[in-house]
């Protein structure tokens, strides 16, 4: 096209191709046009439309102007066939006869302006090509400006779908492909299993390698992953270290743990980089279709699942079900709970008497946690105790515990019934926090209670995870004179290891033990050789749970040192156990209250 730009209308020299097949009409009108114009149009003829498609064909013309009485042919039939091969040529149609209705087909058909050869002159015919060409100029601009907006759109639609880092699609787009899987599920009557997984300490290779080393192990997963499994299985990454699979035509959904034990093999081979070699392992949550019946609903199962696997620690893989859901409900509800809890001051102290067996004397207390919340009631501490850890709230409510037990216990000694030992349940999390131990220290100086009275209780499988940091922990306690307690000694892992390796003063034997020790022979022996054991080693024995005389002969006979449980008291209030002690201190006599 010899027309280029707007702004060059004016100035450049354009050729148009004239199709006329009166000689005279020809001859007229390009002359018209010429000198109007001062040679800025230059006009080739054709006469007839054969001449006009050859010539158009070969060469690239300004704009056609159009006789539309072409002899043998219709003005009609012939504007449609130029416009349809040549859409980007503005064409002006001249007539001899004025026709409103063959005027108005032909601008809809794209032709730039319709002349009546009888009424035209000049002026009118050189500024109906010039408004030609400049129309149909703006319209190409902005055919292209839509074209290039639309293809840009496609782009934008197609970068939409995908996660920029590994590449494959992000939830959005996985949800698409989900909602169409279930269609066909429908029809088929064949499953579909998600299986939603994450990378087990991920954080620690962000926190130790950096984000670069993190982004490279979940792009090295990614294609792993993808690899692993057959071609019309999806992998689509939803967040951090969190993936989904889709799997479709599955007969029974349990078949999906195999597709769970490849992804277990893909993600747990070690990845070498420059500077290490990192190995992860996944926990795997499984949901199936139809049971759950919707795209939402099968990721949120399948993200329960996952929860669960990883909170059961002994299995990669978990699949969904309807009481894991209402437990993960629950779970919720306490966790959003909690803040409100502390503002409103719902939490409070319960004490346990400890005895000495021999004496049979309380000599120390239990704080234990209890909750009453306005809009769940009761929350028993089993249960808001290790959703606390989830959040820093844990640290509040185990400064909470220390100061109002401390606070009870000068009490206890201004009062002439001094306790030798105040027990504080600590949970795992606060061990990963250097200070912890600072702080704990400071808050005991602050309530004057000498620290050798002061007893940390923790449990095996809470050292377990981080024992190192746990050591160091323990012995910063210990050179302040504080004691250690490995609580519910006798389930989980009971490790004589551990007791060998961590500085532990006391070992409370766990109430699973305790309970019918003098009708088990096995609980009885088991006992027997842990309090043997641990005199040996130096320790000092508390039995938990103790609800029956009996169970306070044989564990008295067996030297167990101290002893806890209901039959010298439940968990009371602070009003209970001062009343308790008071009395044990006006009189001789040893004190129990079965
Ligand atoms: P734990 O430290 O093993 O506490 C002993 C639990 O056994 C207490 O349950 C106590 O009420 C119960 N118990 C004591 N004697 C008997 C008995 O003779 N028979 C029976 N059936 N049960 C007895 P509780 O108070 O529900 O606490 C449960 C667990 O919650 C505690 O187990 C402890 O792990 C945790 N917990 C409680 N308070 C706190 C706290 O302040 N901080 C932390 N981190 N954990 C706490
Ligand atoms: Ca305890
Ligand atoms: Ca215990």
């Amino acid at each position: 096209m010899h027309y280029t730009s707007s702004a060059d209308n004016d100035k450049q020299h354009h050729t148009l191709l004239m199709a006329e097949d009166d000689p005279h009409d020809a001859v007229l009108f390009s002359t018209m046009l010429k000198q109007a114009s001062h040679c800025e149009y230059d006009v080739v003829c054709v006469n007839n439309m054969q001449n006009t498609l050859d010539a158009l064909q070969k060469n690239d013309y300004a704009a056609l102007i159009l006789d539309f009485n072409l002899s043998g042919t219709t003005g009609l039939e012939n504007v449609r066939q130029i416009s349809t091969q040549h859409p980007d040529l503005p064409i002006v149609v001249l007539t001899g006869v004025d026709d409103e209705s063959c005027a108005m087909e032909s601008l809809q058909l794209g032709v730039q302006d319709f002349l009546s050869k009888n009424r035209i002159n000049a002026e009118i015919f050189t500024r109906s090509i010039k408004y030609a060409l400049e129309r149909k100029y703006i319209e190409q601009q902005l055919k292209r400006a839509l074209d290039e907006a639309a293809n840009r759109n496609l782009q934008l639609r197609e970068l939409a779908k995908k996660d920029i880092l590994t590449n494959l699609p992000n939830r959005s787009y996985f949800s698409e492909i989900a909602e169409c899987a279930i269609s066909r599920a429908e029809k088929s009557g064949y499953k579909i299993a998600v299986l939603y997984f994450d990378l087990n300490q991920f954080k620690n290779v962000n926190d130790t390698y950096g984000h670069s080393v993190g982004d490279q192990v979940l792009q090295t997963m990614a294609s792993r992953v993808t690899q692993a499994l057959r071609k019309d299985i999806v992998v689509a990454r939803v967040g951090g270290d969190e993936f989904v699979v889709l799997v479709e035509q599955l007969e029974d959904g349990a078949l999906a743990y195999s597709v769970a034990k490849k992804i277990l093999a893909a993600v747990s081979s070690p990845i070498m980089l420059d500077r290490a070699c990192i190995t992860l392992s996944p926990s795997i949550g499984i949901a199936t279709y139809p049971e759950s019946e919707s795209v939402d609903s099968l990721l949120r199962h399948a993200y329960i699942a996952k929860t669960e696997a990883k909170d059961k620690k002994d299995h990669f893989v978990h699949f969904y079900t309807k009481q894991l859901e209402s437990l993960y409900q629950r779970q919720l509800a306490i966790e959003k709970q909690l803040p409100a809890g502390l503002t409103q001051k719902e939490f409070s102290l319960r004490f346990q008497p400890i005895v000495d067996s021999q004496s049979q004397r309380v000599i120390g207390m239990e704080s234990l946690m209890r909750w009453h919340n306005r809009v769940l009631g009761h929350v028993p501490p089993n249960e808001f105790i290790p959703i606390a850890e989830w959040s820093d709230i844990i640290h509040q409510l185990t400064e909470f515990a220390l100061v109002e037990s401390l606070m009870l216990a000068k009490q206890f000694a201004t009062e002439a019934m001094p306790l030798e030992k105040i027990a504080i349940n600590v949970a795992a999390k606060q061990f990963c926090d250097n200070s912890f131990s600072k702080r704990f220290i400071e808050i005991a100086r602050e309530q004057n209670v000498p620290l050798s009275n002061i007893c940390i209780e923790l449990t095996e499988g809470q050292i377990i995870n981080n024992i190192n940091q746990c050591r160091a922990q323990l012995e910063a306690f210990k050179s302040h004179g504080m004691k250690i307690a490995l609580d519910d000694y006798g389930t989980g892992f009971s490790s004589i290891t551990h007791l060998k390796q961590l500085p532990i003063d006391i070992i409370k034997i766990d109430r699973s033990l305790i309970d019918g020790l003098d009708n088990e022979p096995k609980n009885l022996a088991l006992t027997a050789g842990i309090i043997e054991m641990a005199h040996r080693m130096n320790m000092t024995v508390v039995a938990e749970g103790i609800e029956r005389p009996e169970e306070v002969t044989v564990l008295s006979d067996l030297g167990c040192d101290h002893l806890q449980g209901y039959f010298f008291g439940k968990p009371m209030t602070d009003v209970e156990l001062v009343s308790m002690l008071s009395h044990q201190r006006d009189t001789t006599c040893p004190q129990s209250n079965t």
